[in-house]
């Protein structure tokens, strides 16, 4: 391809809406542009790393077997109805009318649909398992969309639905999916984990798991083991908590507990009329935008509630807020349960951590999966970091780490719930008829690019991993009205097209620190800059990934790409 004619526009500013490096330099290199909030326009360059994903994704569930199929993103309300996620899946369903008066939703997700789909094509036992698949835009009319195709409210999911006999056959796809997974953020030269997640708005009774790209803006927290390997996401972690734990106490009640002079867990266990073990694991928020995790954890030996800045290991005294502010970087908010909201310390106030609190969650659940300013408004509460589980491992001697993580991938097991609701049933052998056992699993496709991106870039640009690069040479011709160098250029670039290699080629006729830091932001793997020693047939030949520059002849470099 060659760029004067290309549709790269690259931005030299950073844009002041874009708050993440992925979605700064997705924006700068010219790969996408905003159409409203939470919807993006993928340009030439965006569009080949998506495509590129997508296959990346395709090959690999192909090869787990599954089939790939494509669904209708309009689906019928009545679908939802049967299922009850109509009112229950809430504000992020897209409602609309066609002009019959009917109404249907815009796909978030798509169990019901398969679930048709499977129903009424399939009868008997010898068509299972099936596992189908599609790669399709869906619609969640996120709070709050942000961090660009972090999370969009358009955005591009690959869904995998699975339909078995039984149980065992469950775990079967489920495996299944599972190592297709891996397989694929391996090949997209992801740094990830899958942790153990609970099942969330979605029901269904099996195990699930949470594919996690590891990275500080991710939204979610994810413990795991130093000497097992356990790894779960918080909620997860912190879900070992009963019910019983919990006390109901009044706002008015409550104010009592607002209150810098609780020092010890004795006096807060005493003040609150409840046990010591019910409050040791606790949420803290932290009250300024810094990205410090902070984790609390009472010590009943020497009675004292403690902080410990996780990053840094440092323990003080929770009661000392000096010392807090000062391992932390950051004014510090305390809460418990639903009911148990303590906030010890100063520039929380009371009513914020109520909306904190309940605002996000169904009644009798503590704060779990809250995404500080998307799930509920708070100004000065800029970040809410960790829900605070403790950091004994469940399984093990071994004591958790916290990482911040980004969802990519999620898979369930689903059994019942959908085949009951919508009647998904075969005839085993003998001729009865059984309710299929479902499992659904999803990739957050174009939430992906942003990813890669976010663990990929340097302070000149992106660096792109070949196997997602939109092209994977750059040619650079340093000064277009050199004949030797556009001849050896134009010679490289019809020699590597030809071998099947995707090429960019830089002939615009710009200064070369231009081409050189547009080369660098767009981030493609190999950069072939083509300068004075044109003459003598040599260029210079440049990973985007290290600093080393190689001077080669043009046979050495076929035999290095080629
Ligand atoms: P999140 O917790 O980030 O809101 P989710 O748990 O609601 O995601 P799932 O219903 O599990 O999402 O959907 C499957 C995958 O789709 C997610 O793992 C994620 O990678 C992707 N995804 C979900 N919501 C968005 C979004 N708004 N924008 C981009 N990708 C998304
Ligand atoms: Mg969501
Ligand atoms: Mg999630
Ligand atoms: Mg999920």
């Amino acid at each position: 391809m060659r760029q004067k004619k290309y549709f790269i526009p690259t931005l030299r500013e950073v844009p002041s809406e874009a708050e993440i490096v992925s979605h700064q330099l997705l924006l700068r290199a010219g790969f996408i542009r905003q159409l409203a909030a939470g919807i993006y326009t993928y340009l030439p360059l965006g569009y080949r790393s998506l495509r590129k994903i997508e296959a990346i994704v395709r090959e690999e569930m192909d090869k787990s077997g599954a089939q790939e199929i494509h669904c209708s993103f309009l689906q019928p309300i009545e679908l939802w109805e049967q299922t009850g996620r109509a009112g229950a899946y809430g504000p992020e369903l897209v409602r609309l009318h066609d002009r019959h008066e009917r109404e249907f939703v815009l796909g978030p997700t798509h169990e019901e649909v398969f679930t048709t789909v499977v129903r009424n094509d399939i009868k008997s036992y010898r068509k299972l398992p099936l596992i189908l698949y599609q790669i399709q835009t869906k619609f969640r009319d996120e709070r709050r969309p942000r961090f660009g195709l972090m999370r969009g409210r358009e955005f591009v999911m690959k869904d995998a639905y699975s339909f078995d006999l039984d149980w065992e056959g469950l775990d079967r796809s489920y495996r299944a999916m599972y190592d297709a997974y891996s397989r694929i953020f391996t090949r997209l030269g992801l740094n990830f984990r899958a942790v153990e997640a609970d099942a969330g708005a979605i029901g269904g009774e099996g195990g699930t798991h949470e594919f996690m790209v590891l990275a500080d803006v991710g939204e979610d927290t994810i413990a795991s083991c130093t000497q097992c390997d356990y790894a779960a996401n918080i909620e997860m972690a912190s879900a070992g908590r009963k019910r019983k734990e919990y006390k109901e106490v009044s706002v008015a009640e409550r104010e009592k507990f607002h209150t810098p002079d609780i020092k010890t867990i004795d006096q807060l266990s005493s003040t609150l009329g409840v046990e010591p073990s019910s409050f040791i694991k606790t949420l803290i928020y932290l009250a300024d935008g810094k990205p410090v995790a902070v984790l609390v954890r009472g010590d009943h030996e020497v009675n004292e509630v403690k902080v410990k800045n996780v990053l840094g290991a440092t323990e003080v005294s929770l009661a000392d807020e000096a010392t807090i502010r000062q391992v932390t970087g950051a004014p510090v908010g305390f809460a418990g349960p639903v009911g148990l909201s303590i906030p010890l310390l100063v520039d929380l106030e009371v009513a914020e951590m109520e909306t904190a609190i309940c605002g996000a969650n169904e009644v009798d659940m503590h704060v779990r999966n809250v995404k500080p300013g998307r799930d509920f408004p708070l100004e000065q509460v800029a970040d809410v970091r960790n829900v605070i589980v403790g950091d004994q491992c469940p399984h093990c001697d071994g004591h958790l780490e916290f990482h911040r993580g980004i969802e990519v991938g999620h898979i369930f097991k689903l059994g019942t719930k959908y085949s009951e609701a919508l009647g998904a049933t075969y005839l085993d052998q003998n001729g009865k008829e059984q309710v299929m056992i479902m499992g659904c699993y999803g990739i957050g496709v174009s939430r992906l690019l942003a990813a890669i991106v976010e663990q990929s870039h340097d302070d000149k640009g992106i660096i792109w991993p070949l196997a997602v690069a939109p092209f994977q040479v750059h040619i650079v011709p340093v000064n277009m009205n050199d004949q030797n160098q556009v001849q050896l250029a134009e010679q490289l670039y019809d020699r590597l097209v030809e071998a099947g290699v995707e090429v960019l080629l830089d002939d615009r006729d710009e200064r070369p620190g231009v081409k050189f830091k547009d080369a660098d932001l767009i981030g493609l793997p190999i950069r072939i800059t083509i300068g004075k020693q044109a003459a003598e047939g040599l260029v210079e030949f440049k990973e985007r990934k290290t600093e080393q520059v190689e001077v080669l002849s043009l046979e050495a470099v076929y035999e290095r790409v080629l």
